[in-house]
Formats: structure tokens, C-alpha cells, sequence
């Protein structure tokens, strides 16, 4: 494109600083990794992708993943379960380290299954078991709403008014997020009442990130079960489940981890829970000691590791991009992504701040915050088209009032983040 001096994009101007900055960032964009979809609108060849917190793009990587597949499947039918490149008897055991690695637990703490509401399930049928006083579940106010109908139904199927039992936690009037020492408060006064805490690790609405080792803590030391949905957090955000002393955790890998929509979800169960044989779960043949599964004995031997939730044999096609996605992460590693997101998201807020008459929800301190940038405007649906249409710019609406910004460091770069405000700045100003 030619630039006249004065332009856009000419030199000292702020496209010009965005991509002297995606130069010089110590970590080298992995855009070209990915598919990025062209723009809407047509302004743009590519679109400023800022929905990955919805739904990640596709790795280049996934297609070969599924082809193999597909072609041992051809190629072998039944015989692929032990003899295809990656068996698929033990598929799922591909995705043990690197998972393992990417939220802060030991190897046999982790699987990949399901999906993330469905997990959510599994882990309460083991951990939620309300007895005398200690009955209720807590989440926060803003929880995504399968998690709301996730412990409304699990309150129900025991006999208890949800109504009673589920407890949302709200901000302080006039705050838009949750303090740590409110939530210690609440479970220092009322912890005894407590079952189960089931907060979001970054929530989904506000891009607030919890301080989980603080809660954790203070929900444990309470006498509760405490298990975070990281749906949000997860491939966002550096974890530590294991030393923070989580209970169990479950997220979806469709989100930051770029694993396709409706992707195998992943499980976390504290090592100390993993030992116990005696826990209630509700299991399948999936569960049980893989050394002894084809004898198909009647009695399950689930082994001393978070397996023993599975219940079916893994989805082969919806694992393949799994495997896909946590080897561009295993790679980078979580550390230096957090670090560039850190710079980008830092970068983003800035110029959003420009913005006349644009609220950014989303807490300012970095450390309280991932990715993503949740701002407050009148017409989140009605902008959101209008970012697409006029200038390329992929986001994603709350209704009625929140627009949600992820620039994610793998693939979205400061000349996406300079592109969304500068069409901010020019719907809104
Ligand atoms: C995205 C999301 C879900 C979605 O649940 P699925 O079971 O994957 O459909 C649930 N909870 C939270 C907090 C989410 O952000």
C-alpha cells in the first residue's frame, strides 16, 4: 500500500510504532502457524482476530494431525487401536505431559476427555457431597451460565433447594470485580457451611484473573473442596495446580488452546485424591487399570491416577488437534507467552485508554488480568458488527453491554491491537 507522509501508517505514526513493536518483540509472532480467517468487511486482507478467547484459531499443524488419523483408519480399521502411528487404545495418554506441563501438575493428575461441562459433572459426583451444615456450593455472580445449570442440577440431584445451596458471590456495590479478601472473609464466616467453592480461574465476562493460590487456601483451610473451572485460564494464564493445592479443576480446549470447536476438554484431580481408592465417582470402562481392561471382568480397578474418571475410549478425531495445539505450547512454553501477553495486552489497554468515552471493565493490574480486555459500551452487539464491517476486526459481544478483546500472543499481533483501536476510536469517538 502506498503512504503519503501524514498517512496512517507513515513513520512516528501509531500503525508505524505497532509494527516496529511486533519487530522487535523477544518473541517472534507464531502467526504464521495458524490459520488467521480473512477479514470481514473486506478493508483488510486478514482479519484482527480478537476472539480467541471464544473459539482459537485453527493450528496449521491440525490438518496432518487428523490425516494421519483418518488414513490409519483406513488403512488399519480395528487393528489402529494398538497398531496406528499414535495407538488409539492409549491415545489419550499423548496428551498427559503436555497438558500436564501447561497447568502446573504431575503427569498422573491430568487427562484429557469429555468436555468441559460434562467434566465439571464427573468431578462433582466425586467431590460435591453435601452432609449436616456443609451443603453449599459457591460461585461467583458472574459465573459462565453451563456452570450456573452444572451446580443448580447437582444441588437438585441431592435432594437440596438450589436456591439455598448455590451461593454467587457478588462484587461490593459499584465494583465490577471480586476481591480476594472478600471471598476469604466469606469463607472465614461461612465456611463451615461450605462444600464445595467451583470459581472461574479468569472470568469469562470481566477478564478478571482470581488470585487462585489465595482462595484456594482459605477454601481448603475452611474445610471445602475447591475446583476451578479454567476454561478461561487455561493456555492464558501460567498454573500451578499442583502446589497451589487444587482439588480438581476441568477446562475446555477450544478457547485459548486452539483445539477446534467442541474439542476434548481436560480434567485436573489433586494427586492426594488420585491415591484414594475409596472415592465415589461414576465410572466406565475407560476408568479402570488399562493392564487388565480387555479381561472385561465385572469389578472396575481404577488406577491410581485422574484416568480413573474416564469413562469411554477416547474421540480420536476431537483428541488429534489436541495433541496438535499442546505441542505449539509445549514448544513456546507458557512462560514466555504469558510474558509477550503481558506486553500486548499492556499495549491494548493503552491506546483503548485513548479512547473517549470507552470503559475498559477488566481489571488494570497485570497480574489480576489474562489476556482479554472486556469493555463497556451501549450497543456491544450493534459495535461488534461495526468493528467486523469497517475495519476487519473480529471480537466478540456480551449483550447487552460488554465487548470482549483477547489478543492472544501466539497469533494476534500489536498491528491487530493498533487496528481495533483505531476503529474504536473512529466508531466511537
Ligand atoms: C466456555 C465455557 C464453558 C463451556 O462449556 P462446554 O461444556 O465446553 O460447552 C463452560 N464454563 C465456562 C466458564 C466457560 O468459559
Amino acid at each position: 500500500m502506498d503512504r503519503a507522509p501524514g498517512s496512517p501508517g507513515s513513520p512516528g505514526s501509531a500503525e508505524e510504532e505497532a509494527r516496529r513493536l511486533d519487530a522487535a518483540d523477544p518473541l517472534p509472532s507464531l502467526r504464521g502457524e495458524f490459520h488467521v480467517p480473512p477479514a470481514p468487511g473486506g478493508a483488510h486482507a486478514e482479519a484482527a482476530y480478537f476472539a480467541g478467547n471464544s473459539l482459537g484459531l485453527q493450528p496449521r499443524s491440525v490438518a496432518r494431525y487428523l490425516e494421519e488419523e483418518l488414513a490409519d483408519w483406513s488403512r488399519l480399521a480395528v487393528e489402529g487401536h494398538t497398531r496406528a502411528r499414535r495407538p488409539w487404545v492409549d491415545y489419550h495418554e499423548q496428551a498427559r505431559e503436555p497438558a500436564a506441563r501447561l497447568v502446573g501438575a504431575l503427569p498422573h493428575e491430568v487427562v484429557a476427555m469429555n468436555s468441559l461441562t460434562v467434566n465439571l459433572h464427573l468431578m462433582m459426583a466425586t467431590f460435591y457431597r453435601p452432609a449436616g451444615e456443609r451443603t453449599r456450593i459457591v460461585i461467583e455472580d458472574t459465573a459462565f451460565p453451563s456452570d450456573s445449570y452444572a451446580v443448580h442440577s447437582q444441588a437438585v440431584h441431592h435432594g437440596l433447594d438450589p436456591e439455598a445451596a448455590v451461593v454467587r458471590l457478588r462484587p461490593r456495590a459499584g465494583e465490577e470485580h471480586l476481591r480476594t479478601e472478600d471471598v476469604v472473609a466469606y469463607l472465614e464466616r461461612d465456611g463451615a457451611r461450605v462444600a464445595l467453592l467451583l470459581l472461574g480461574g479468569v472470568n469469562y465476562l470481566t477478564g478478571q484473573l482470581m488470585d487462585m493460590a489465595a482462595i484456594t487456601k482459605a477454601g481448603r483451610a475452611a474445610g471445602a473442596v475447591v475446583g476451578w473451572d479454567l476454561a478461561h485460564a487455561a493456555g492464558n494464564v501460567p498454573l500451578r495446580l499442583h502446589d497451589w493445592d487444587v482439588d480438581f479443576a476441568a477446562w475446555c480446549t477450544y478457547k485459548y488452546l486452539n483445539s477446534g470447536p467442541g474439542a476434548v476438554a481436560g480434567c485436573f484431580v489433586h494427586e492426594r485424591h488420585v491415591r484414594d481408592a475409596g472415592l465415589p465417582r461414576l465410572s466406565g470402562w475407560w476408568g479402570t487399570d488399562p493392564a487388565t481392561r480387555f479381561r472385561m471382568e465385572p469389578r472396575i480397578a481404577p488406577p491410581a491416577t485422574a484416568d480413573a474418571w474416564q469413562l469411554s475410549n477416547p474421540p480420536i478425531l476431537a483428541l488429534a488437534p489436541v495433541l496438535a495445539s499442546l505441542e505449539i505450547f509445549d514448544r513456546v512454553g507458557m512462560a514466555a507467552l504469558r510474558a509477550k501477553s503481558e506486553r500486548l495486552t499492556a499495549y491494548l489497554a493503552g491506546r483503548l485508554a485513548a479512547v473517549p468515552g470507552l470503559a475498559v471493565v477488566t481489571p488494570d493490574d497485570p497480574a489480576a488480568r489474562g489476556c482479554q480486555l472486556s469493555i463497556r459500551v451501549a450497543d456491544a452487539g450493534g459495535l461488534t458488527e461495526r468493528l467486523a464491517d469497517s475495519a476487519g476486526v473480529m471480537a466478540d459481544a456480551r449483550e447487552p453491554d460488554i465487548v470482549r478483546l483477547a489478543p492472544v500472543p501466539l497469533y494476534s499481533t500489536y498491528h491487530d491491537c493498533h487496528r481495533a483501536a483505531a476503529a474504536l476510536e473512529g466508531l466511537l469517538g
